[in-house]
């Protein structure tokens, strides 16, 4: 007699089929994990009933297929079910006999089941027409068949199966234009879903292969082989010492589809508030697409041995993106369709677990390993600055050690905590500038500025540099001070001198300002600048590679722009500077035009480009005929 499915099974099976996997492939996985759920459940029996005959290497999971018929079966000799239980446990959705099992032998450290929900089974529609679940159970003489073609209801009746086990039989769905179901039927697609999804199944999964061999007399003959497509034991379950260099290196390229061995490879297992494998490595390079929207993070979460997610993004904070990596837990909890996670607590645990152990490695890699750590900050330091930037800083304190600048002090990378330690007794703030390159940096008047006063300056050469370090403020209680900020921090000599000088210059500082307009909010005469005629600084929090980065965001206009505060800063130890005096003293209205000459070079010099070149460049050319 044909049984309905209960009604709400009917609603869920129609649901299931069609939204709560993503993927069609998976079915297999869901199928392979029942079938070593039964294999557990036995093997459990066995350890206190001495009738069940199988030791635990004869635990096997079966794939065969039938291309002809469209046939697909996986079998294992599990404990199987009786007929009251393909009823129960195949015929309400949302059953778990798993989950039953597992809260009656709660305290067996030896048996770890995969299934907990109940519908993984019911994936097996999104590719098969036609199901039959053929059992025998364990201590029973009679097998029985479940059979259904999907939604509208199912069968059990008797049926011939002399060994104790299940074996799972779908007929495999026609293809159509979408779905290529008959790839569900290829040798080599079985072993790719296999590797992928089931590689870590703790039975062998195994096939028949045919292949045609030569015998003594030359004649060819097919013989069958049984081989096993999984590995069985995962690799960072395997104990550490005993897993070459080698043998991570290729797991990593084969995973993760990288042509070269990782930078670094981290392996480690934590018990206690978060129980849970990890193996974790650092790219040896950044991938093409990193820094692009295609670019996917997370690591791969595993349940026992089984994928439950591709790349869980949950897993890794993004400051870490780079990271590659599987996270094995035998205890997150999983929701109906093992692709989400319902709770994620244990995964915070985790990740925050994760996190720490990746800044310690790096850490550790700075201080053992320079110049590997310094190829890793070239590939992943920017990352490691837009951590430090975002959420407003949160995450600052624990990646401010990361950092790396180059210096001008010792021409190579230096870290903040190094910067600190060569600071002499008076320093008190850091140092940093900011252009595209050393080169520009370099040329930069107030660097020659500062290195003469024996400061050291860090380069930043990249736009999210300045954002990072003003977002931490200061490093271990000195403050970062941008070096083509106006300093009001003079010595004593230094404020008398200023003061001579505003007095002195006066009436032109004012001329040339009123020259320029509002392209700057000051002109200041001043004796820091060595043998550089001009140069522009900023007061206040916005500089002018900060103006640039944020008005060339999209949307800037909009938000009527971000201007620095600029000053026009003249060398008066300079021979330009008693040249406009006298132009001032002579021919005040030809003041504008000197003004906005040096105002443009100052830009220049400085790497920004000049507001109106046409008119500039008319000017010099002027100036020079006069
Ligand atoms: P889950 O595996 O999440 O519990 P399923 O829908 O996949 O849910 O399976 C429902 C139940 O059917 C399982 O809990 C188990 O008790 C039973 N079952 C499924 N496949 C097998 C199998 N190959 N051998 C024995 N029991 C099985």
């Amino acid at each position: 007699m044909k049984k309905q499915f209960k009604t709400e099974s009917k609603k869920l099976l129609d649901l299931m089929i069609n939204s709560i996997y993503t993927h069609k492939e998976i079915f297999l996985r869901e199928l392979i994990s029942n079938a070593s759920d039964a294999e557990d459940k036995l093997y459990f029996r066995s350890l206190t009933d001495e009738n069940v005959a199988l030791k635990r290497e004869d635990y096997e999971i079966r794939i065969d297929l039938d291309k002809e018929n469209r046939l697909l079966t996986i079998s294992d000799n599990g404990i199987g079910m009786t007929a009251a239980e393909l009823e129960k446990n195949l015929g309400t959705i949302a059953k778990s006999g798993s989950s039953e099992f597992k809260s009656e032998n709660d305290q067996s450290p030896d048996v770890s089941v995969i299934g907990q929900f109940g519908v993984g089974f019911y994936s097996a529609f999104m590719v098969a027409d036609d199901v039959r679940v053929c059992s025998l159970a364990y201590g029973e003489t009679q097998a029985y068949e479940w059979r259904s073609k999907g939604a509208d209801g199912f069968t059990v009746t008797p049926c011939d199966k002399d060994t104790v086990g299940t074996e799972v039989i779908l007929h495999i769905k026609p293809d159509t234009d979408e779905e290529d179901y008959s790839s569900f039927l290829e040798e080599y697609k079985l072993r790719e879903l296999v590797r992928k999804y089931s590689d870590y199944i703790h039975y062998p999964i195994v096939t028949d292969v045919e292949t045609t061999q030569k015998n003594e007399d030359g004649e060819e003959t097919t013989v069958t082989e049984k081989q096993t497509l999984n590995s069985m034991v995962p690799l960072w379950k395997r104990p550490k010492g005993e897993v070459t260099d080698e043998e991570f290196a290729d797991f990593y390229k084969q995973k993760f589809y990288d042509y070269e061995a990782p930078a670094k490879t981290i392996s480690y297992k934590t018990e206690g508030t978060a129980t849970f494998s990890a193996l974790l490595f650092i790219p040896s390079h950044a991938p093409y697409n990193y820094y692009s929207k295609e670019y996917e993070r997370g690591l791969k979460l595993y349940s026992n041995g089984v994928l439950i997610m591709d790349s869980c993004k949950e897993l890794l904070p993004d400051c870490f993106s780079f990271v590659k990596g599987i996270v094995d837990s035998d205890d997150v909890s999983l929701n109906i369709s093992r692709e989400t996670l319902q709770h994620d607590s244990q995964l915070k645990l985790i990740a925050k677990n994760v996190e720490k152990k990746i800044r310690s490695e790096l850490e550790k890699m700075l201080k053992n390993e320079r110049a590997e750590y310094e190829k890793f900050f070239k590939a992943f330091g920017l990352q490691i600055k837009f951590g430090v930037q975002s959420d407003f800083g949160m995450h600052a304190k624990d990646l401010e050690n990361l950092l790396m600048f180059r210096s001008s002090e010792t021409g190579e990378m230096t870290t903040l905590g190094e910067y600190v330690s060569r600071l002499k007794e008076d320093d008190k703030v850091i140092y940093y500038a900011c252009s595209d390159s050393v080169a520009k940096i370099e040329a930069l008047p107030q660097i020659d500025a500062l290195k003469s006063k024996g400061k050291e300056v860090l380069y930043c050469t990249e736009y999210v540099d300045e954002f990072a370090l003003k977002t931490m403020r200061e490093f271990d209680g000195h403050e970062f001070v941008n070096a083509c900020t106006v300093s009001d921090d003079l010595t004593e000599d230094e404020k008398t001198e200023q003061e001579k000088l505003n007095a002195d210059y006066a009436e032109v500082a004012k001329a040339v300002k009123d020259a320029l307009g509002d392209s700057v909010a000051e002109v200041r005469f001043s004796s820091r600048l060595g043998k550089h005629p001009v140069t522009i600084s900023t007061q206040g929090e916005i500089s002018l590679e900060m103006e640039r980065v944020l008005s060339s965001m999209p949307g800037a206009d909009e938000m009527g722009g971000v201007k620095a505060q600029s000053v026009l800063e003249i060398n008066a130890d300079h021979a330009i500077a008693g040249k406009l005096k006298a132009v001032y003293a002579l021919t005040p209205e030809k003041i504008a035009d000197y003004a906005k000459v040096l105002y443009a070079q100052a830009r220049l010099v400085g790497g920004f480009s000049v507001e109106d070149p046409a008119e500039a460049a008319e000017l010099v050319c002027d100036i020079i005929s006069r």
